[in-house]
């Protein structure tokens, strides 16, 4: 094994296994990452789904309520269908790297700081040994219906990671100047003071995202950031990563059939 190759695996051993402090520190440490051309033009995209509003009967059963009972479903169908779930900085060395995933790996991803998310998406994740992001917005932490901080703590505690959403969920296309610092740097800050680890990802919200945006967010210490199932950008692979919304009403075995089909290459 020649030496780079050494400090290389002895870098993901720390990674994955080191205590979290690290882990957040090295997620930077990339010697030489991939070129976003060549990321772009390798086309296996690992799916990654998103999630809203999860409650026990939601009423309706669209993109953006799904009932607990369905989410445990179509949990299960991923699970006995052999799909293992990886976290962000998993995905980020795959695509920089080459790094080893899993079999069948897929990304979970829960948005907008949701109570439920603590109180049934956790419970029914753990059922299958799978762990999640939580993409947060930060003006509704403690509030009626939302997570508090000791909430978000203990997901965080647990394995599942927390990610940046902004703080009051505009459409980031239309921020300017000083409310940068309010959108993302704020709202970092706090995430890492609640969970003792640096806020590495971002979610756009509405999945809306342009030049400008992306530009602010790797000023600001973002690794990559998830859009929705827009086209990802060629220039920027890593900051246009798709996201496929799943909808209540879809089987388990229907939402194996869309994600095959929207992200074509995964094993
Ligand atoms: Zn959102």
């Amino acid at each position: 094994m020649n030496t780079m190759k050494f400090i290389y695996l002895l870098s993901l051993a720390f990674i994955f296994h080191g205590p979290e402090k690290e882990r957040a520190m090295i997620a930077f440490a990339i010697k030489d990452p991939r070129s976003a051309q060549a990321i772009f033009n390798d086309r296996r995209q690992i799916p990654v789904l998103c999630y809203h509003n999860i409650r026990k009967n939601p009423g309706k059963e669209d993109l953006l309520w799904i009932s607990e009972a369905r989410l445990n479903q179509q949990m299960k169908m991923l699970s006995d269908s052999g799909y293992h779930t990886i976290l962000p900085d998993q995905l980020y060395y795959y695509v920089n790297t080459g790094a080893t995933l899993p079999a069948k790996p897929i990304l979970l991803s829960f948005d907008d700081t949701h109570a439920e998310d603590f109180s049934m998406v956790a419970p029914i994740l753990a059922r299958y040994g799978y762990k999640g992001v939580f993409f947060t917005m930060t003006v509704c932490i403690g509030k009626n219906g939302f997570m508090t901080a000791a909430e978000i703590k203990t997901l965080s505690d647990s394995g599942h990671i927390i990610g940046g959403h902004t703080w009051n969920h505009p459409n980031i296309t239309t921020v300017k100047g000083k409310e940068w610092e309010q959108q993302i740097d704020k709202p970092k800050l706090l995430l890492e003071k609640i969970t003792g680890k640096t806020v590495n990802y971002f979610a756009y919200p509405y999945g809306a995202w342009n030049d400008t945006a992306i530009m602010e967010l790797k000023k600001r210490g973002i690794n990559a950031a998830f859009q929705l199932t827009g086209k990802q950008s060629e220039k920027e692979p890593l900051f246009t990563i798709r996201r496929l919304m799943i909808s209540g009403s879809w089987t388990g075995v229907e939402l194996l059939k869309r994600m095959e089909k929207i992200f074509p290459k995964n094993d």
